[in-house]
């Protein structure tokens, strides 16, 4: 899968060179493009932002500008471009699976007030938020976006571990625990020791349910 991310901001993304997003980058299952829109900047100071007409507080980031840099971008006719806006709909596990079916997504990060809305209305397919709070920029969401998205690309994880998590089929996950066996005089629950499969599946099953009911009733609502 193809991600372009347009931004001010393009070092913050190093942390995405961990771990297992890290690895699905090495075996080319994701591939990361970070573009830096003040290289699209035709000032001579650089400048990528201006204050707001109609007065007001900080700096707006300006079309052309943003716009050179989605120009830039290759194969662009089919990828969705997806605007990180606190003004989104609020993202979730449904819109991310959504997303891994996508090809090439389009990132657009926001920074100071945000981003001339000529621009959003040219480009932009989907506003995305990742909670009702603002941030300083979209880096950190493009960021949530892009790990979320990438799990459910094909041989990022194993089947097995995307089947069975928190919100897959509208519950959370049980509980979990490793070695070992007893750590500070707390016991792993014995069914988990037993060896039969079906009386584990049964009482993850019920523990799901049990710590929805108890964390998030309101999923349940949801069903
Ligand atoms: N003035 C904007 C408003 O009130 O709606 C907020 C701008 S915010 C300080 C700067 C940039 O951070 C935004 O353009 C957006 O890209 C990003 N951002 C901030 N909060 C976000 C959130 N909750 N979800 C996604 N992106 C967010």
């Amino acid at each position: 899968m193809q991600f372009d991310v347009l931004t001010l901001f393009p070092e913050m993304f190093s942390s995405l060179n961990e771990s297992i997003i890290g690895r699905a980058k090495k075996n080319k299952q994701i591939n990361i493009n970070l573009v830096n829109v003040r290289d699209f900047s035709e000032n001579k100071h650089n400048k990528v932002d201006d204050t707001p007409y109609g007065g007001g507080a900080g700096m707006v980031m300006m079309p052309d500008v943003v716009y050179r840099a989605y120009e830039s971008l290759n194969n662009k006719d089919n990828a969705k471009v997806i605007y990180m806006s606190p003004q989104g709909k609020t993202l979730n596990q449904k819109k991310v699976v959504e997303l891994s079916k996508e090809n090439h997504l389009i990132i657009l990060c926001g920074h100071y007030e945000g981003i001339d809305q000529r621009v959003l209305d040219k480009i932009v397919d989907e506003e995305i938020s990742i909670g009702d709070y603002v941030l300083t920029g979209g880096e950190l969401p493009a960021m949530v976006l892009i790990d979320s998205v990438s799990r459910y690309v094909e041989g990022v994880l194993s089947k097995d571990s995307i089947k069975e998590e928190s919100f897959s089929k509208g519950l959370l996950e049980y509980p979990q625990y490793t070695r070992p066996e007893v750590f500070e005089g707390m016991k792993v629950p014995e069914i988990l020791l037993s060896g039969n499969h079906q009386k584990i599946d049964e009482w993850r099953k019920e523990q799901s349910l049990e710590i929805t009911k108890k964390k998030r009733p309101d999923l349940l609502l949801n069903e």
